[in-house]
């Protein structure tokens, strides 16, 4: 069923690359394991999946503790700087980045690991009160400042976008994190490799894809709903 699931992701993700005239190569998809146990990773693994999302730092430890090493473990969620020591030597980007303090203390922390540690600076691009990242208009500023820290590298943005019905009330959310994203590409800032652009989830990936997504995030559409009861 896995399987199945992955598979009509996969060809989705093809079709919204055909429509946009862009290589399937080009983007991508981060299977977002959250909440799923390792026994369901690993049918995954039987399809050449290595990428894989999840949002608690504890969660994602022991995933990397229980899985092959050749994973790549993506940190999607919101993480308080307490945290980042379990996942400093284990994720292999950070996609969640919204403060000055927590690109200091990752910084610090993959100082001590001797790693340069690639992050996405998340834009809360639809300015939702309910969610973290910055506001579009202040990410220049702040990629300009991280930028000086050596230990970590900004290598793109990160964006969830609003719960919508009707997935193309996003589209312009996307374009303009496409925008932004290409407009900091330009100013060719030192230290900083403007290269991923991390959108589109479960309900809205195919629009994400079409305005420039690298990298999107399913979890649902591959795992099925989550049970955060158990
Ligand atoms: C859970 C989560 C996803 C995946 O959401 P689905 O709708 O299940 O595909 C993507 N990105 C982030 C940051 C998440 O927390």
């Amino acid at each position: 069923m896995l399987r199945d699931n992955l598979h009509e992701v996969q060809k989705r993700i093809r079709l919204a690359c055909e429509r946009s005239g862009r290589n399937p190569q080009e983007v991508t998809l981060i299977a977002v394991s959250k909440t799923k146990p390792p026994a369901m990773i690993e049918e995954l693994l039987t399809e050449r999946i290595i990428d894989f999302g999840e949002n608690k730092p504890q969660e994602l430890r022991d995933k990397y503790e229980a899985l092959p090493k050749d994973l790549r473990w993506h940190m999607i969620g919101h993480l308080q700087r307490n945290k980042i020591k379990y996942i400093i030597d284990k994720a292999c980007m950070i996609h969640s980045v919204e403060s000055l303090r927590l690109a200091e203390a990752i910084d610090q922390e993959a100082e001590k690991h001797g790693i340069v540690m690639p992050v996405l600076v998340e834009v809360n691009i639809a300015k939702e009160a309910s969610k973290f990242g910055l506001m579009p208009e202040e990410t220049t500023e702040f990629i300009q400042e991280i930028s000086r820290f050596s230990h970590i590298q900004v290598s793109g943005l990160m964006t969830i976008a609003p719960f919508v019905e009707n997935a193309e009330e996003n589209r312009i959310h996307f374009k303009n994190l496409k925008n932004l994203y290409v407009d900091i590409k330009e100013k060719n800032i030192d230290n900083v490799n403007m290269c991923n652009l991390s959108m589109g989830m479960t309900g809205d990936f195919e629009v994400a894809i079409e305005e420039g997504a690298t990298m999107v995030r399913v979890g649902t559409g591959i795992f099925g709903e989550r049970n955060y009861n158990i």
